[in-house]
Parts: structure tokens; C-alpha cells; sequence
């Protein structure tokens, strides 16, 4: 069929479909890749041109596109990576568009915001430090927008509100600059060492040479972060833009502080914690290449950049990049994927890399580059398992005596100390003395974990609280619900009682909410304000404490529980984390691991620090077994509001999948969590060898398999978690 100009297949940010044709008005000329605003039923929606019309729509019922936007146009690398991630995560280019544009007005003409400027005659105030910031970010700065302001100094809008009221500043409207800050490249950086100078030179080498895929692998305080911010002066050098991927936003403060030690100012943040407003801002700055560096969560991988160079996934083994609901994905391997279609370099960094990374480097797709040792001399410490079945704690404790003789020493040296137990709340179980009922979630099957400062119960999965009864809702007995085992406010009772005097923080995502909370938390432990961290692993990434010498791991076995494909996997990157945090600069560290199960070969691998061995066993795992990375994988999830129609699916689903050769289709089982947040669950698994073409096959399958009203199929290639 021949183009025609007066009609544009255009993509919509939704589910369903991949693109509907409109009509071109006689005055308007559009191309691939424009965005552009056309009506859908009653109401409008903003959308990109995908290509020419398909003419199957008779003219007299096309609608026209209402306008353009004025913005640069999706490139076709772009698009190209939006279909690219709807072949591979089996979901519709619409919902993968829906990634890329979240804040649709950023495509409207700015409209003037609130800002501050410094004020004519400031009184005589008090000046905190997140004041300061503000009065020397407006010093000579004309009216800054608010959100600007406080992204770059970290104060809440309640300190820009108290300082306008104090009178050190006006606020006052303003238009959005579309620019963000220019980072430095050329700025003095640290004297790197002979093998970060090496590492470093390989991914600069690399920068605006086409793609190619690093590994940078290196124990925690290696310097990656050093060797991978040269790769970003290299980007900036060329004028190519950076994305940069971290797991947890919420423990990048330490991180924006280095980058702007090196860069001089901070780069765009992206992530769920900015206001709409400044999402806005920030998408078009990356949209129109003035925001040169973005670092954020795994969706700041989907933000449109005309110019993309770089993209460094850091802590690439991290769980966090892999999304669970709408498209599911890695961000980890999209991040790859975009890459390759940029025709751009990717640095994936990483004290233990992921097993599918490490079959990369083998099959010769990545470049692996090894920081062998920690900078200045630094060793990591010995990782001492303390044997529970010998030296456990007296019953109600579940702190052995050699660890809390060790935190005693620790504190009594003015040395910090970090109790790691990845679980929140007081305690994970609990349940009635006199007739044994659990308490359990009504939507989830999962047990209500009680959390006593807040005074209640709540479901770790659906989120789901109520108060801890009273009386118990199956025997009516009286005040007889007990705990059982510990959570870290648990922990923080303990040694209440053991060690009295010690100055006790609990780091959970229940107290650390959001970049400013995280940035306080820093800060404290750095002015020598706390003695002992208790936390989970909100605490195990990123942070660089320099007078923490001693890890206690509570429970180094609880990973290593259930059927997970990857639980020795997760365990060894999670311990070697953890135990990676103490000793930093010139001071040795130490790491207790308490086990019941010492002699588990994870576990043996980490007191030896035998990466190379652990490594070789777990691969020789996944190829007997032909797991990934050595086979694929794909998760179906049938679920409802009602179990039966949900089961009869499921069934229906496995009867009619197609005979294939290299491929079994298993189950369907009851999912472990049966019920999540109300939905009955059951759980296919698509077992194939590398050569399969898995999509293909669920393609088909679904697509022959009616579909009742009332059930949600969920497919998951590549499946992380088997819930
Ligand atoms: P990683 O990312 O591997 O954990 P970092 O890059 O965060 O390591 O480095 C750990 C610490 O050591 C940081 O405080 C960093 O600034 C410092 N550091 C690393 N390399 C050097 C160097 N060559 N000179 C000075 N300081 C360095």
C-alpha cells in the first residue's frame, strides 16, 4: 500500500492496541516519531506518530489529530525500544508508550511557577543549614523555581515556606527554565588508582564509539562509582546525555553529593518521591537534551534523550530493577537493550554481579573490567559465622553472646556498629497462647507481621492494617496473643537490655521515607550521633559510613529458605553486601554472620570470600537444571476474584499449550502467596532452551485460549519472584 500523507498511525499511551489512524488535517504536516494530541471517544489524549496509516478506516470516520506538540520528536531509536520491550515482555506497545510519556503535560507550553528569590532586606534569622543551601543557591541567582531550588539543595518546601515568612525570601512567579544545570566534566576528580585509571580509560575509550556493554565488577569501596563517573565526564565531553540507574532512590543522597563533588551541581533526579510539577520539568529538560545526566529508578530508563551516550546501571544484580505490575520488566537488560538501539555505550556495575550478567561476559557480549581491591588498602572484612547450634542465644533472645560481646567492643571503641535483619516490624508471627490461631491477612495469604511502634498489625504484601486485637476473634481468650520470632524493633528492645547506653537507630523503609529521611539518616551516623544502625536491607546499599567496623547479620540463613531459583544467589550478593559495609577508609572491619546452617555452601563461600567458587558451583546448578541463564523462563500468573473461575483457567491454559519441541509447560500449582491483596492466584511456569523463541510460543497460546471475564493473565518473562 502507498503512504498517505493525510493519514498518521498514531500510538496512544494505553493497553490496548497498537495504534489507531488519524487523519491529517490539509494544514498540518506530521512524521514519524511527532507528538501529537487527537481525540479518543469523548476525550483528548496526547500520542506519538508511529508510522503510516494502515487505510483500513473509511475516510468520512477518521478524526482528525487536533495539533502538534512542540517538542523534539521520539526518536526512532525510541520507538524502536518501545516495540522492542512489548515483543519481549509480551504487552502491549501502548502500555510501553504509557512509560515513556507519565506526565503528558510536560508537552504543553510551560506555564509560570512558583519561585523565590533572595529578598531586598533580609532580617536578621536563624540560619540552618538547609537555609544556607537556599541562600547561597539564590545568591545572584534571580527567582528560582521552587522545585529547581529544592532539588538542588534538598530543603522541603516547608523550609521555603518558613524562610518566606521569616523574610530571607520572596516568593514570586516564574517561568520554568528548560534547562537543567550544566555538570562539569572537567573538574579535578580523585587521582584514581593504576587499575581504576585502566577501567576508567577502557569505558571513556568507548563513549560515542556505537554500542557496547560493560561489566564493572569490583568489591564494594573499589571504586566503581569513581572509575564509572569518568565514563559520565566522557559522555559530557562529547554532548552525549547519560541516564544512571540506582536501585533505591531513596539512598542516593549520598550519591547526589559526590556526583556534585565532581560535577559541580546535581543531576536531574527521577523518581517516584518528585511532584508532578517537577517530573514535568524534568522530562522535557531529558525530552529536549538540556538535562545532560539523569539518575534515577528503573523508569528513568524510559525517558525520551535525543543525544544518549552512556547508561550505568549501578548495582545491576539488584532486585529493585525489575518491574512486577503493568509491563514487566528488568531494567537491567532493557537498559542493554536501549543501548544497543542508541547505538550507545552501558556500564552495568556491581560487587556481585548477577549469574545471567556473568554468562554474558562469558558469551563474549559484555566487556568485563575488575577493580580487584578496595581504594587506600582498605580490606573487606572476614566474615565470621557464628555457629546458632553451638553458641545460640538463651531462649527469648536472638542475639548470641560472642556478637553482643563484639558490638560491646565495638561501641566501647567509639566504633559504630550495624545489626542486619531483613524483616520489619516487631515480629513476623504471632499467634494465640491458648488456642494456637495465627493471625493471618483476610486478603493475602501471608501472616500479619505486628509492628509495635505503630501499634498495629500489617500485611507485608497487600499492605493491608488493622489494630492487634484484644481478645482472640477464634477462642475469645483475653490478652493471649504472643509473638513470635523477631523483627528489628525486636532487635532494638534486646539491646535495650544488653547494652543500655548504646544510642539505638531503626532503618526501615517504616522510618526512612523518602531522600531527605535517607540524607538525615547519613548524616547522623557520619556526626558519630548513633552507635548502633538496626535495619534491613535499606541499609545494605550505597552508604559509606566510615566508622562502622562491625556487621552483625541476625539471620543468615532466611534467604536461603524457600524454593527460589535464585536464593543462593540473592543471599551471597545480600551477605556480601551487608558484610561489605563495615571497615571502611583505615579501619579493619569485622562480619558475624549468625547460621544454623553454617556448613551451607553460600555460606562457607562467604566466610572464605571464594566469589570464584561460589560462582562456578551455582552455575554448575543452573546448567544441570538448564535454569536461566542457561535456559528460559517464563511465568504465567492466572488470578481472580474467585478461586474457581481462576483455577479452571489455569487448567484450561495447561490443556490447551501447544506441543512444542525444547519447551514444558508445569503446573498449574496454587501460587505460594494463593491470595494477594484479594486475588486467587495459580501459577503456570514455561520451562525452554535457550533457542525457543518464548514469546512466540505464549503469543499463540494465549491467543487461541479464550479469555473469561473476571480472570487477569499475567506473563512474566524471565521471572524473578515465584510468589
Ligand atoms: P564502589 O562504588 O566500588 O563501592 P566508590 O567509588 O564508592 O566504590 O569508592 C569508595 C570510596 O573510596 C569513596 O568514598 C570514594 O570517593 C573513595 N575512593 C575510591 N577511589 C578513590 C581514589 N582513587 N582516590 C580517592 N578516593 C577514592
Amino acid at each position: 500500500m502507498r503512504a498517505r500523507s493525510d493519514r498518521a498511525k498514531v500510538l496512544l499511551p494505553m493497553p490496548v492496541g497498537s495504534g489507531y489512524d488519524y487523519r491529517v488535517p490539509a494544514d498540518m504536516a506530521v512524521a514519524p516519531g511527532d507528538f501529537v494530541r487527537v481525540p479518543l471517544g469523548p476525550r483528548h489524549m496526547t500520542g506519538v506518530v508511529w508510522g503510516e496509516a494502515d487505510g483500513a478506516v473509511p475516510d468520512d470516520r477518521l478524526k482528525p489529530i487536533f495539533a502538534r506538540h512542540d517538542a523534539p520528536p521520539l526518536s526512532a531509536a525510541h520507538r524502536a525500544f518501545i516495540d522492542w520491550i512489548a515483543a519481549y515482555a509480551v504487552a502491549a506497545p501502548g502500555s510501553v508508550l504509557r512509560m515513556t510519556i507519565p506526565v503528558p503535560e510536560a508537552l504543553d507550553p510551560p506555564v509560570p511557577v512558583t519561585g523565590y528569590r533572595m529578598a531586598a532586606t533580609p532580617p536578621k534569622a536563624r540560619i540552618t543549614p538547609p537555609r544556607r543551601r537556599v541562600l547561597e543557591a539564590l545568591a545572584g541567582a534571580g527567582t528560582v523555581e521552587a522545585a529547581r531550588l529544592r532539588a538542588g539543595t534538598d530543603a522541603s518546601a516547608a523550609v521555603l515556606s518558613g524562610m518566606a515568612k521569616a523574610g530571607l525570601i520572596e516568593a514570586a512567579p516564574v517561568a520554568v527554565r528548560p534547562d537543567w544545570p550544566a555538570p562539569q566534566p572537567d573538574r579535578p576528580g580523585v587521582a584514581l588508582s593504576v587499575d581504576q585509571r585502566s577501567a576508567a580509560q577502557s569505558l571513556g575509550a568507548a563513549i560515542g564509539e556505537g554500542y557496547v556493554a560493560f561489566l564493572l565488577e569490583g568489591v564494594t569501596g573499589s571504586g566503581k562509582t569513581e572509575v564509572y563517573f569518568e565514563a559520565i565526564a566522557e559522555a559530557l565531553r562529547e554532548d552525549r546525555q547519560a541516564i544512571v540507574l540506582l536501585p533505591e532512590i531513596a539512598l542516593t543522597a549520598q550519591w547526589l553529593a559526590r556526583f556534585e563533588q565532581r560535577f559541580g551541581v546535581r543531576p536531574a533526579p527521577w523518581h517516584s518521591d518528585l511532584t508532578r510539577a517537577q517530573r514535568r520539568q524534568i522530562w522535557r529538560a531529558a525530552a529536549t537534551g538540556t538535562a545532560p545526566v539523569v539518575v534515577g529508578a528503573r523508569s528513568a530508563l524510559m525517558l525520551p534523550m535525543p543525544a544518549l551516550g552512556l547508561i550505568v546501571v549501578d548495582e545491576e544484580h539488584d532486585q529493585s530493577f525489575k518491574q512486577e505490575d503493568g509491563v514487566v520488566y528488568h531494567a537491567r537488560d532493557m537498559a542493554v537493550v536501549r543501548a544497543t538501539l542508541e547505538k550507545a555505550a552501558v556500564v552495568l556495575a556491581s560487587a556481585t554481579p548477577s549469574l545471567e550478567s556473568i554468562a554474558n561476559v562469558e558469551r563474549g557480549r559484555y566487556v568485563r573490567l575488575e577493580l580487584p581491591e578496595r581504594h587506600g588498602g582498605a580490606v573487606l572484612p572476614a566474615a565470621e559465622l557464628l555457629d546458632l547450634r553451638r553458641e545460640g542465644p538463651p531462649r527469648g533472645r536472638w542475639l548470641a553472646d560472642p556478637l553482643v560481646k563484639a558490638m560491646a567492643e565495638t561501641l566501647a571503641a567509639g566504633e559504630q556498629a550495624l545489626l542486619y535483619l531483613n524483616r520489619r516490624g516487631y515480629a513476623p508471627l504471632t499467634l494465640c497462647r491458648t488456642c494456637g490461631l495465627r493471625l493471618e491477612c483476610r486478603h493475602c495469604a501471608a501472616w500479619l507481621v505486628e509492628h509495635r511502634l505503630a501499634g498495629r498489625l500489617e500485611c507485608h504484601h497487600g499492605g493491608h492494617t488493622r489494630p492487634l486485637p484484644r481478645q482472640c476473634p477464634e477462642c475469645s481468650a483475653e490478652d493471649s496473643f504472643v509473638p513470635c520470632g523477631p523483627g528489628v524493633e525486636r532487635l532494638a528492645e534486646e539491646v535495650a537490655g544488653l547494652l543500655p547506653s548504646a544510642r539505638v537507630l531503626v532503618a526501615t523503609s517504616d522510618t526512612i521515607r523518602g531522600p531527605a529521611a535517607a540524607a538525615a539518616l547519613v548524616q547522623e551516623v557520619q556526626d558519630g550521633a548513633v552507635d548502633l544502625l538496626i535495619g534491613t536491607q535499606i541499609l545494605a546499599k550505597g552508604h559509606h559510613f566510615p566508622k562502622l567496623t562491625l556487621v552483625g547479620v541476625v539471620d543468615a540463613d532466611l534467604g536461603l529458605a524457600g524454593g527460589d531459583l535464585r536464593a543462593a544467589e540473592r543471599t551471597w550478593q545480600m551477605l556480601n553486601q551487608v558484610a561489605g559495609r563495615a571497615g571502611r577508609a583505615d579501619r579493619p572491619g569485622r562480619a558475624i554472620l549468625q547460621s544454623w546452617r553454617p556448613d551451607h555452601p553460600v555460606l562457607r563461600a562467604i566466610a572464605e570470600g571464594d566469589r570464584d567458587g561460589f560462582i562456578a558451583e551455582e552455575k554448575a546448578a543452573r546448567r544441570r537444571f538448564a535454569m536461566p541463564p542457561y535456559g528460559r523462563l517464563a511465568a504465567i500468573v492466572v488470578s481472580g476474584r474467585r478461586a474457581e473461575p481462576a483455577r479452571q483457567m489455569a487448567e484450561t491454559l495447561a490443556r490447551r499449550a501447544p506441543a512444542q519441541a525444547d519447551l514444558a509447560v508445569l503446573g498449574p500449582t496454587p501460587a505460594p502467596l494463593a491470595l494477594l491483596r484479594g486475588y486467587f492466584r495459580y501459577r503456570l511456569l514455561v520451562k525452554a532452551t535457550r533457542a525457543v523463541n518464548l514469546q512466540a510460543y505464549i503469543r499463540r497460546w494465549l491467543s487461541r485460549t479464550p479469555q473469561p471475564g473476571g480472570v487477569r493473565i499475567k506473563v512474566d518473562i524471565d521471572p524473578y519472584s515465584f510468589y
